[in-house]
């Protein structure tokens, strides 16, 4: 019986399997890594391993920013011969093609933390119901349809693989390699890991956070190994000191409450948003702030909420001593859930003061949208950026100050402020990176990866500064020894 559901268990039916063209056969006499992903660039990371005694992946993400027809060609390895994947972290740069390995005939574990594997469940399925939409749109449209890489269908399947491992719980990723994972500070579950076999020793960063942050606790780097595979997505910058950040938040919101606008807030749904419920918190309960209405307009926002709640274990200190004073750090009072549509747009009508957050982060899609479409006309309102805003997004055109923007097919005239506050980065800066590194004991081999060619060169004269090992910088489809 199934006892959550009170109904005996159907089979599941065996899942459908695609043929993929794909080119090289696993195997190799010596362990070798090669980077499919992630090198020159801040999207795709996967690397395929390969060691005497199989291959698995180390993360299996998707290429962001670019089209369905961008991800395959670069897959070369045969998804068949995977034996294993291993995750470092939900963001779907890092685990968006797991759908996708497992119904091209991938049949392995998925090693993660269960941070990982719980918001990977809310992401994935999200992943595949955008697909889907996209989709529909262009086929609306008589444009020509992208297939999807995967559908909603495709979750279960892949969810059933994944393996539950704690931080610092060394576990086999392959007969002749073990892997254990360390808190890499950059969202829920998030991890480093260091893969051992025979004499080696390699460390992959994964995304890495910055420390001090609220909620998660801050990077616990693997304490030695031979070769660290760092990323240096923010190797070229040094990030606004955080406590500069919230004041400025603060700051911002007083101002537009005292006009009586509603503040709209862009959030990424995994980190940024709990980030800000803590902080929005913490401001309300000291009285820094005055009393006004708070709306979380985002169902994967909202859910990635409930998996934090499930994940306490994994909360920093400060979070934890507000826990036992009785306080819930993701929740306070006059903060509201909009789950439907309808809960969206009554938003519409609201007074000010007020605060909207919606997804999506970089204004690409979701609800931020037609809250923009309602309110960027209003003087009275302010819209605050508290995230990255890559080129050509909608987000980056109106931090760059553009004064109209096309919303639902309309030009809508921007009279509302446009604020933008830098430094609530969750991915570690130049000098975050370097203390991550300088903690790790007896590195002979560095490798950046996990960057533009500006910030991974900018990197590169930091580390040599510090008298470490000089980095190599990782290109596409390059093979290494492990
Ligand atoms: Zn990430």
């Amino acid at each position: 019986m199934n006892v959550r559901s009170g109904r005996a268990q159907q089979p599941r039916p065996a899942p459908k399997v695609v043929q993929i063209q794909s080119s090289k056969a696993c195997g190799s006499s010596k362990p070798v890594l090669t980077f499919v992903g992630a090198a020159g660039t801040v999207t795709g990371s996967c690397c395929w391993a390969q060691t005497p005694a199989g291959c698995f992946l180390v993360d299996c993400g998707l290429f962001q920013g670019g089209h369905e027809g961008d991800q395959l060609p670069r897959m070369v390895f045969r998804p068949r011969e995977i034996k294993a994947v291993v995750v470092t972290h939900a963001h779907l740069d890092h685990s968006g093609m797991l759908p996708w390995l497992c119904k091209s005939g991938f049949y392995g574990p998925i090693f993660a933390t269960p941070g990982t594997r719980d918001l990977c469940q809310i992401m994935l399925a999200d992943a595949a119901h955008i697909q889907a939409e996209d989709a529909q749109y262009a086929r609306k449209k008589g444009l020509e349809a992208a297939e999807p890489l995967y559908t909603p269908d495709d979750i279960p399947e892949t969810m059933s693989r994944f393996v539950a491992i704690d931080y610092r719980w060394p576990f086999k990723a392959a007969p002749d390699i073990q892997a254990e994972f360390f808190d890499a500070g950059h969202i829920l579950g998030a991890a480093s890991v260091r893969l051992t076999g025979d004499d080696k020793q390699v460390v992959f960063s994964g995304d890495l956070g910055m420390g001090g942050r609220p909620i998660i606790r801050d990077p616990d780097p693997p304490p030695e190994a031979k070769t660290v595979i760092m990323e240096a997505t923010y190797g070229d910058r040094l990030h606004q000191p955080y406590e500069e950040s919230v004041e400025e938040l603060r700051q911002a919101i007083l101002r537009v409450a005292k006009r009586g606008g509603v503040v709209m807030i862009p959030v990424f749904a995994v980190g940024r948003s709990q980030q800000m419920i803590y902080e929005l918190g913490q401001m309300f309960r000291a009285g820094k702030l005055p009393k006004m209405q708070v709306y979380l307009d985002s169902p994967l926002a909202i859910a990635s909420v409930e998996v934090f709640r499930r994940h306490e274990e994994y909360f920093d200190d400060e979070a934890q001593a507000l826990i036992k004073q009785g306080i819930d750090p993701l929740n306070f009072d006059g903060l509201h859930f909009c789950q439907t549509v309808e809960d969206s747009k009554r938003l519409n009508n609201i007074p000010g003061p007020a605060i909207i957050m919606a997804g999506a982060g970089m204004c690409t899609g979701g609800r931020i949208r037609h809250h923009f479409f309602n309110r960027l006309p209003n003087e009275k309102d302010a819209a605050i950026f508290v995230g990255y805003q890559a080129a050509r997004t909608l987000g980056r055109i109106l931090v760059d100050g553009v004064k109209v923007v096309k919303l639902q097919g309309e030009m809508i005239p921007v009279h509302a402020e446009i604020i933008n506050i830098e430094g609530f980065s969750a991915h570690a800066d130049q000098t975050a990176l370097i203390e991550w590194l300088k903690k790790i004991k007896g590195v002979e081999r560095l490798f950046l990866n996990h960057a533009e060619p500006k910030a991974a060169e900018a990197l590169t004269e930091k580390v040599d500064e510090a008298g470490l090992p000089k980095p190599h910088v990782l290109s596409q489809q390059e093979t290494i020894d492990m």
